[in-house]
């Protein structure tokens, strides 16, 4: 979503009559744009400013500005911190507010952070992307009411709330008419989404199942995916659209957290293991090529290694194509970061090892079920070699393919031969 963000903020800077820089050293503003979802991260922040203020006073020993602006979820969570702990910093702005940046450096005030919950002014101040890019993100929802214990999302992006399908569907349509073919929903938690449309004088409630279809009516989009959902919001009409929607991709990143019943509790996930796991049976059942990724954290406060069996005891069950897995981190403000029993670091991270250890044989297993296989592959550029290009099958696997004709846009069928790590190299199947 920060990506979306930064892509955002640079349209809007344009269409104001900035330009982005390729060099540093020319530059007279530095947008910062940060995240707070671990502890890693946020201190990043406060890293880069210490590079960049020394970098102002220099521009300013030889007369010129320079304007340091910090946006995103730090800037959110620690508004007039940021400003304490570096005084070259100009303005702080959280991430329902970037929209006001432009207009900020025009007429500046006396006021230095900026941090109101306004997604809908955001929404409606956004400038249509002139970007050509095959594969674009789009944010059709913000924040969350889920609440789990572990994480500053509903502190730093707010209370869920949903983008209006008017909306969503005229930036869809710029961007495929600018030659995208795969559009990612995105939204903190995607599968929440819900807005309202008047439909012959009658109010209907449009949901993520809906927007999906209403999307894959644009002719020219090719594909639809869509990011993160939360389990117990994944309803039948959606499980429908994996059945029937062709466009909709056979590829879900569905976060568990833990497999500990015990531990999920105290993430406060509403869920449980059961309920995971019969809802990944239930949309195999739907659609068999449907493939899984997830998140995990291990050592959350009061994991025992009991706990930890039961999390690897998932992974054997449900056999991701890939997944994420982090070491937990205590973010200031969430209810787990009060809790006092937390776990050795060493005892995380033999435990995280291990759990990747897996994670990655499955993955290798699962990618190497393709070799020899005849996929659709939607070509998104050039790769590093000369004539090659990149792409992606529909289980957003990485694909490379020689050619000396431009294969950038197109969506084509290439047979699988080697995979590199976790990428393929293949031939155009004719
Ligand atoms: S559902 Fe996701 S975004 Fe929402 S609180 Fe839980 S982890 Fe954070």
């Amino acid at each position: 979503m920060n990506q979306y963000d930064s892509e955002k903020l640079n349209d809007l800077l344009e269409f104001n009559g900035y330009k982005q820089s390729n060099n540093f050293e020319e530059s007279d503003i530095a947008i910062l744009n940060t995240c707070h979802i671990r502890e890693k991260a946020s201190e990043k922040l406060y890293s880069d400013l210490g590079r960049l203020s020394k970098f102002k006073e220099n521009k300013k020993k030889i007369g010129k500005q320079m304007h340091i602006i910090v946006t995103g979820c730090v800037a959110q969570a620690e508004g007039d911190e940021i400003l304490k702990r570096n005084k070259s910093v100009d303005f702080v702005f959280g991430p329902q507010s970037f929209h006001k940046l432009p207009m900020i450096l025009k007429n500046s005030n006396n006021d230095k952070v900026y941090n109101d919950f306004l997604c809908e002014n955001k929404f409606s101040s956004l400038i249509p992307s002139k970007s050509k890019e095959v594969s674009k993100l789009v944010t059709i929802q913000e924040g969350c009411d889920k609440f789990c214990s572990f994480c500053v999302v509903p502190y730093t992006r707010g209370a869920e709330f949903s983008r209006s399908v008017e909306n969503i569907y005229a930036e869809a349509i710029t961007l495929v008419k600018n030659g995208a073919k795969e559009l990612t929903l995105l939204g903190q938690n995607v599968s929440s989404y819900e807005s309202d449309v008047i439909k012959d004088g009658k109010k209907k409630k449009i949901r993520l199942s809906d927007l999906c279809q209403i999307l894959s009516e644009i002719v020219g989009l090719e594909r639809i995916r869509y990011l993160t959902s939360h389990p117990i919001d994944i309803d039948d009409n959606l499980l429908n659209q994996h059945q029937k929607n062709s466009k909709l991709m056979p590829f879900l990143h569905l976060p568990i957290q833990s497999g500990s019943d015990r531990i999920l509790k105290k993430m406060n996930r509403k869920h449980n293991k059961s309920f995971y796991l019969s809802l990944i049976k239930k949309i195999k059942k739907i659609n068999k090529n449907m493939a899984f990724s997830s998140d995990f954290i291990v050592g959350y406060p009061g994991e025992t290694d009991k706990d930890f069996q039961e999390s690897l005891e998932v992974i054997e069950k449900v056999r991701f194509a890939s997944s994420y897995s982090f070491k937990y981190s205590p973010r200031p403000g969430t209810p787990s970061s009060l809790k006092d029993n937390f776990i050795d670091e060493d005892v995380s991270d033999m435990r995280l090892k291990e759990m990747q250890s897996i994670l990655n044989k499955h993955q290798t297993e699962f990618n190497l079920s393709f070799i020899d296989k005849t996929v659709e592959v939607l070509f998104s550029g050039k790769g590093k070699k000369h004539n090659q290009y990149v792409g992606r099958t529909p289980h957003l696997q990485p694909v490379h393919v020689v050619s000396s004709k431009s294969l950038e846009g197109k969506l084509l069928n290439v047979k699988l031969e080697d995979l590199t790590s976790y990428s393929f190299h293949g031939k155009l199947s004719t």
